[in-house]
Order: structure tokens, then C-alpha cells, then sequence
């Protein structure tokens, strides 16, 4: 257990979250200037940097992954929790030294990090030049404009009706096989741990049209795997009434053409039998009957659910307002299996160590684990963030070992479930879809089975992008290994 809590760290997202940052790819269309932009957080922010990326083309930049040679550096940054911003400001320092060289070089923060700190930021670390929040992206080349002629700038404007819809993401660190959409910006949720209502505003829903043109667009470029995106996918509601500002402002009867989650999958899913969809993040109280039979309809609708349960004690889940109790939840886990059967994926998101957290309400959180059977699991401690509910209510008072060692346990119980699940695998026959090479090996690929479990092959006469039906042969408790026995199936 102590080389457990000694690893921790290391381990769990907390600091995965920190040093797992993503840069832009080389991209040499000739213009004149270049923007390096490194991303850290959830897949929102990433998908967000390609957005930017394709703002900033727009107006005269090539992306470089080497920043040497960046006119322009942005770091898209996370606030979820401290260490991430730690990570951030550490980063920040060592571009210090960089911008000493090359006092020319702009270096902007964006994303989270810029919307919670403002203009402090700009006090704080003399070196930033502009920051800007998640909605005012289309602002960036002005800004960097008026940086460039020696003023600071900061725009931090959170809007209702910003989706991006129009803007063609610039796919970074693309391997040409599976990509990202948001489908929506923002969360209407007021979980009391979470920053992220302060830091990406309201909730509203992206124009179906667009999405769909979107996927249809990747799938004539190759992609064969798309993810929707969105802090809660469930909750997507469109109309033409219904979404942005006129949503306020609406009358009895307005409404004419509503889209919800569960349409707009199927929408997405009759682009083509062979685009796989998955979507994240699912919020146990939104997740519908309608959703799950709309997944189990369509082969190509993965199945697989991250379904965070945070916590598996229904008093701590009132403090972290999450406004679902335990036995909601296994509710909606057995409507799961039901509908989709035991071979469909779960995976969660859990913080040990909320505020008044017992033992005994931590237990809870262990035999939650144990009754579901996730898959996989993000698990954190926790960690308080300014100005969110849990911080202006609530003492955070569980002491940090104390913390540690709950997560810990959570983290053991896990990898020992992951374990469980994947022999579950064994023998069984899946289609794959191959997305890249393995870690450990150039004579293995990688690819991810419907249930989103990584399963790794012979390389030999497969190629990124090849659907595969496997055997599987092994596993650990992370990762399947599989046999091939047919290359890219007929589809039903
Ligand atoms: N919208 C998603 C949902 O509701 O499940 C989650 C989005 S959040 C970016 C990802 C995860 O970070 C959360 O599910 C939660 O487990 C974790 N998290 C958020 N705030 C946290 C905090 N203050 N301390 C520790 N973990 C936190
Ligand atoms: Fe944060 Fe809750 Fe919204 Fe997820 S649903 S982003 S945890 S407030």
C-alpha cells in the first residue's frame, strides 16, 4: 500500500491531468507566422486548441510543434484541479527563459486557467501577453495583433450563444483514424466541487446540421471514429428556438424542431456504417432509456458509457450536488445491462475524500465499485477549488493522507475489477479498430474494441484505419491482446 500512495501521484489523472499535455503538429501551408499551442486537461480543451488552430490559420499562422520557431505560444490550460494549474505556471516558467532570447515571442494562456484568473493573471506572470477565456477564441488574432505592438490583452467574455459551429476544426496530433466534435460548450450543472460552470459558462447545445456536416466531412477524409464531446452529452437539446439566446426568451409554442441526445446520435450514426460513434461525458441523472436503445439499434454506435459516479454514498453525493442518490444510479446501471447486456462498457470518474467524507461513506464508494464493475476508472482526491460551492460552504477537512490512502484503496479495488472484467474477454471474438502502434513494441498495433478496452496485435498486414475481427488471447489488467482472424469484416 505505501509504494501505492507513494506512486499516487503519478498514477491517477491528478497527474496525468498535469504533465499529459498535448502539442500542435507540424502544419507548413506557407503562411508567414507560426503558433505552437500546448494542451492541457480534458478532451474538451484539446478539441477547443484545434479550433483555435483554425482561427488562427485563418489569419496568417502555421501551427510548429517546436516552439523555438513559434511567433506565437499558447497554453490552453486546465483549472479542475490545483495541481494543474501548478503545472501551468511551472510551464510558464520555463518559457520565461525562452521568451528572454526572444523578447518578440507572444505568449498567450487560454482555456480555464485564463477565465477563473483574468487579468490577475497578468500581474502574477509578467510574461503572458494575452489571456483569453474558452468563448472568445474569434478574438485571439486581434489580440495577438495588439500584443505584438506592445499592449497586454485579456478577454474573458463568457457568452451564451457561442458554439463554433461554422469554424472547421485544424486536426492536431491527428492519426488520421478518430476524432473529436463538441456537440455542446459549457455545463448548467452546479456540482459544489467543480469549477467548470465558472470557467465555461452556461450550457448550450451546437446546431445538429453542423455536427453531422462535421463527422460527414471526417468520414470523406478517412476518419473512421468520431467521440462527441461535451460535459454532458445527455443533456444536448436543440431547436432553432430552443438553442442560444432566443432559448430566453422563448414563448409558449415556439419550439418547432427538437433534437436531443439520443437523435442527434442517431443522426450521426447514419452517416456510415463504418464511422464507429462514442460519446462522453454522460451524467447519471440525464442518461435516458431513449439513449441507451438508440446505442443498441446501431452496430456502430459504440457500447460503451462513462457514466461518473463520483461518489457511491448518497450524503456525499447530496454535499457534491450531484442531485441523483445511490440507488438512482444502480437504477440507471441496471437499465445498462438491460438494454446493452453485460459486454457493454462502464467507466467512471470518482473523488476520495470529500469534504466530511467518513470511513464508512468511503466504503460505500468501494462497494459501489464492486457491484457495477467498471471498467476503467478516473479517480482523484479531492481537491478545493476557489469560489465553487463546496469551498464557500464547506470545510475542506479530510486530512491530505487521509485522502491519499482512500484513493488509494479506490485505485487498488479498480485495477483489480479491470482485471475481473478484461478475463471476462478472454476467447471471446470483437472487431477492433486500428489507431495506432503499441507503446511497447513497432511490430504491434493498438486499436480499441467497442467496449473503448485498448487491444494490441500483430502488426503484420494491418494498416491505421483497418477494422479487425480479433480473438482474445490475454490480458492484463489495463490491456487486451488479441489474434487476428479477419481483416476489415463485411458489416451487417
Ligand atoms: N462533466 C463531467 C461529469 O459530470 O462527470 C466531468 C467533467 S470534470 C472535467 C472531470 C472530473 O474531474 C469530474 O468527473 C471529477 O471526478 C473530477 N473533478 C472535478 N472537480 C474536482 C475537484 N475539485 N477535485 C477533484 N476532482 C475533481
Ligand atoms: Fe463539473 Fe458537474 Fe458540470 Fe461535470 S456536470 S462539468 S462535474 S459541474
Amino acid at each position: 500500500m505505501d509504494q501505492l500512495i507513494k506512486d499516487i501521484d503519478i498514477i491517477t489523472g491528478e497527474e496525468a491531468q498535469a504533465v499529459d499535455y498535448k502539442t500542435t503538429v507540424e502544419e507548413n501551408t506557407g503562411k508567414s507566422k507560426k503558433i505552437y499551442i500546448e494542451s492541457y486537461g480534458c478532451q474538451m480543451n484539446f478539441s477547443d486548441s484545434e479550433i483555435v488552430a483554425s482561427i488562427m490559420k485563418e489569419n496568417g499562422y502555421d501551427t510548429t510543434s517546436d516552439f523555438q520557431q513559434a511567433d506565437v505560444v499558447f497554453l490552453n490550460t486546465c483549472s479542475i484541479r490545483e495541481k494543474a494549474e501548478q503545472t501551468v505556471r511551472n510551464r510558464l516558467n520555463h518559457f520565461n527563459a525562452v521568451k528572454k532570447h526572444k523578447p518578440e515571442m507572444t505568449i498567450g494562456v487560454l482555456g480555464c486557467m485564463a477565465e477563473r484568473l483574468k487579468d490577475k493573471l497578468l500581474e502574477e506572470e509578467k510574461i503572458v501577453d494575452v489571456v483569453v477565456g474558452p468563448d472568445a477564441y474569434r478574438d485571439l488574432p486581434n489580440l495577438v495583433n495588439a500584443a505584438e505592438d506592445g499592449r497586454k490583452g485579456v478577454n474573458t467574455f463568457l457568452s451564451r450563444e457561442e458554439t463554433y459551429a461554422d469554424i472547421a476544426p485544424v486536426r492536431l496530433n491527428s492519426n488520421g483514424v478518430t476524432a473529436f466534435i463538441s456537440i455542446m460548450r459549457g455545463c448548467d450543472n452546479m456540482c459544489s466541487f467543480c469549477v467548470v460552470p465558472f470557467t465555461r459558462g452556461r450550457e448550450r447545445s451546437r446546431d445538429p446540421h453542423s455536427i453531422v456536416a462535421e463527422a460527414q466531412d471526417l468520414f470523406n477524409k478517412g476518419y473512421k471514429e468520431v467521440t462527441l464531446l461535451g460535459q454532458n452529452v445527455d443533456s444536448y437539446k436543440w431547436s432553432p428556438e430552443e438553442n442560444n439566446k432566443a432559448r430566453l426568451n422563448k414563448k409558449e409554442g415556439d419550439v418547432t424542431e427538437v433534437v436531443n441526445f439520443a437523435n442527434l446520435l442517431e443522426m450521426v450514426a447514419q452517416v456510415s456504417p463504418l464511422l464507429r460513434v462514442r460519446f462522453s461525458t454522460s451524467h447519471p441523472k440525464d442518461i435516458t432509456d431513449e439513449v441507451l436503445y438508440t446505442i443498441k439499434k446501431y452496430d456502430n454506435i459504440c457500447k460503451y458509457i462513462h457514466l461518473p459516479v463520483q461518489s457511491g454514498n448518497s450524503r456525499v453525493l447530496e454535499l457534491m450536488n450531484r442531485t441523483y442518490d445511490r440507488e438512482w444510479y444502480l437504477n440507471r446501471v441496471q437499465a445498462i445491462r438491460e438494454i446493452l447486456g453485460e459486454e457493454c462498457g462502464i467507466s467512471s470518474d470518482m473523488i476520495a475524500g470529500f469534504c466530511t467524507e467518513t470511513e464508512e461513506e468511503h466504503q460505500d464508494t468501494l462497494t459501489m465499485m464492486d457491484i457495477v464493475k467498471y471498467d476503467f476508472s478516473y479517480m482523484f482526491y479531492y481537491s478545493e477549488r476557489p469560489g465553487t460551492l463546496a469551498a464557500k460552504k464547506y470545510e475542506d477537512d479530510i486530512p491530505l493522507d487521509v485522502k491519499k490512502r482512500r484513493l488509494a484503496e479506490i485505485i487498488s479495488k479498480q485495477s483489480q475489477i479491470s482485471f475481473e472484467r478484461n478475463k471476462l474477454d478472454l476467447g471471446k471474438e470483437q472487431i477492433i479498430l486500428i489507431e495506432g502502434t503499441s507503446k511497447k513494441s513497432q511490430d504491434e498495433l493498438k486499436g480499441r474494441n467497442s467496449a473503448n478496452k485498448v487491444v494490441i496485435v500483430p502488426a503484420a498486414g494491418l494498416k491505421m484505419g483497418d477494422y479487425v475481427k480479433v480473438k482474445i488471447t490475454d490480458c492484463s489488467p489495463a490491456t487486451l491482446f488479441g489474434e487476428v482472424l479477419e481483416v476489415n469484416p463485411t458489416f451487417a
